[in-house]
């Protein structure tokens, strides 16, 4: 239950006009835009400061957003395109009005980002239409973001967790209890707090009870100190749940990659090769879209594969590329074999199913032109699950297989929140003096989600939701 405000038990109190609670992306941009508004601003952050950032800082901290045509040759991307993709992958279930928020705002988010200091890479060449990668990557985001906030005058608490929402007499939020070194305290925020604090990826009673049994052992990918207190507390106020609550953002992972915090291990390369289970059989089409667009939704098929694994075999036909180097991570060296048959013994499969599996799909590998950087239409013929593009025989030994899994990212459900950010109750009313941002922030990611869309989604939101909470500090 909510806490009224001024109740007693707390160790001190501290007043704000914006209280930000949890320092990644989005709570990082709601702190740097409140106090570009002139709030006073706190940012409460649970992880000492060494952890800090949350799931950003794991991150190659990939966006995407509207640009023009650039230099290095890549085609530009209009907010509509983005609009539609988005829309696209989540099967139309995304709410419309906050897409459409996000993509009109992303490209003004990114250059905001420059204008601290941000620097980027030009990106990979089939997605870099749309995607910009910081050169420092997520950490280096989180670190600078942290010094400008340090610079405007942003006060941090690390260490800090908050507990639960306080409530005024009239309903609207004052603030959050907190458990932090000096003991339980009292933040009261003038203008609003903005809830940045991740999802429930890290609560493993949560991950069962909205994912499903099996989603107790999947490996975190991230930051170990999302555990779902924001979406809680706001429920628990009133706030109306939304989005996909029994779903969540995954990747094709190295299966030997450590269980908690690996950051990125994960292989985007896997539509130059087949996937096999254990028994050696191919399970899906490896090759229906774009890997940006299929890496979650594959990682979500291996892990409901038998032992919640599969392996990705590649040839040297594959390996030889230079895209394939860039877009793996393996956390050790593939097994590799100069047969099929002695591949087939390393990884434990069945030595018949494999080298059936593998002539089968080579007999089936239609002519036609091969390019990676867009959906070529190489296909197979005759075999199910058909190969929908970039179908090449896996005939040039040395052959590779790394094991592979799905871990878990972020989830998807989240709060009610209209195009200010501002959480809404179940009522369908703002719920006065509370924001959500970033992660905590439902109905953008339904069954699969478009690659390089979260941390941008953080920073729009987060800049929106601390630009309002100034205001209406400044109003009241
Ligand atoms: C390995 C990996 C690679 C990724 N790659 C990309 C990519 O390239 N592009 C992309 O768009 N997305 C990517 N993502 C997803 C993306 O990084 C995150 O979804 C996004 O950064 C989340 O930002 P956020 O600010 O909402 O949350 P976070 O960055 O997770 O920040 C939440 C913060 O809240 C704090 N917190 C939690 N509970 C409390 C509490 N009770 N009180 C106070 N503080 C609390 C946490 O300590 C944390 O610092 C990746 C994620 C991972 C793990």
């Amino acid at each position: 239950m909510p806490t009224a405000a001024g109740s007693p038990g707390a160790a001190a109190t501290y007043e704000t006009d914006v209280l930000v609670v949890g320092g990644g992306i989005a709570g990082l941009s709601a702190a740097l835009a409140a106090r570009q508004a002139g709030a006073r601003v706190i940012l409460i952050e649970k992880a000492p400061r060494e952890h800090r950032g949350g799931n950003t800082r794991f991150a190659d901290a990939q966006m995407r957003f509207p640009h023009e045509p650039d230099e290095f040759g890549h085609r530009g991307y209009t907010a509509d395109e983005m609009f539609d993709d988005l829309m696209r992958i989540s099967r139309g279930r995304a709410n419309p009005e906050l897409v459409r928020t996000l993509c009109e705002n992303a490209a003004d988010a990114a250059e905001w980002l420059t204008g601290f200091g941000l620097e980027w890479e030009p990106g990979y060449p089939h997605t870099a239409g749309y995607r910009r990668s910081p050169k420092a990557g997520g950490q280096g985001l989180i670190d600078l973001l942290y010094r400008r906030l340090d610079g405007l005058g942003g006060i941090v608490s690390y260490e800090t967790a908050a507990l639960d929402l306080l409530l005024h007499p009239s309903g609207a939020v004052a603030g959050v209890r907190a458990r932090g070194p000096e003991g339980v305290i009292d933040l009261e925020a003038r203008g609003g707090t903005v809830l940045a604090c991740g999802g429930f990826q890290a609560n493993v009673e949560m991950r069962v009870r909205y994912l499903g049994r099996f989603a107790d052992g999947l490996i975190l990918r991230g930051s170990r100190y999302n555990t779902g207190e924001g979406l809680l507390m706001a429920i628990a106020a009133g706030a109306r749940p939304a989005g996909q609550w029994g779903d969540y953002h995954s990747a094709v992972l190295d299966a030997r990659s450590p269980r908690i915090e690996c950051g990125v291990t994960a292989l985007y390369n896997y539509q130059m090769g087949i996937f096999v289970d254990r028994e050696g059989r191919r399970f899906l089409d490896e090759g229906e879209d774009f890997r940006d667009h299929t890496y979650v939704k594959f990682s979500k098929q291996i892990v409901e594969q038998a032992g919640g694994e599969a392996w990705c075999i590649f040839d040297q036909k594959a390996y030889g590329r230079e895209e394939f180097a860039r877009a793996w991570r393996p956390v050790g060296p593939p097994l590799e074999s100069p047969t099929l048959e002695g591949l087939a013994r390393q990884m434990g499969v069945p030595a018949e199913n494999f080298l059936e599996t593998v002539a089968a799909f080579n007999a089936a590998v239609q002519p036609g032109e091969y390019d990676l950087d867009r959906l070529d239409g190489k296909r197979t013929a005759g075999i199910w699950p058909p190969k929908s593009n970039w179908a090449l025989p896996i005939d040039a030994p040395p052959y590779l297989a790394i094991p592979v899994t799905g871990g878990i990212t972020f989830t998807f459900g989240g709060l009610a929140c209209d195009t200010s950010a501002r959480v809404l109750d179940t009522r369908g009313q703002p719920m006065p003096g509370l924001y959500a941002a970033g992660e905590p922030m439902g109905e953008l990611f339904y069954y699969n989600y478009p690659g390089a869309s979260s941390v941008i989604r953080g920073c729009v939101f987060g800049r929106i939701a601390g630009g309002h909470a100034a205001a209406r500090a400044a109003g009241s």
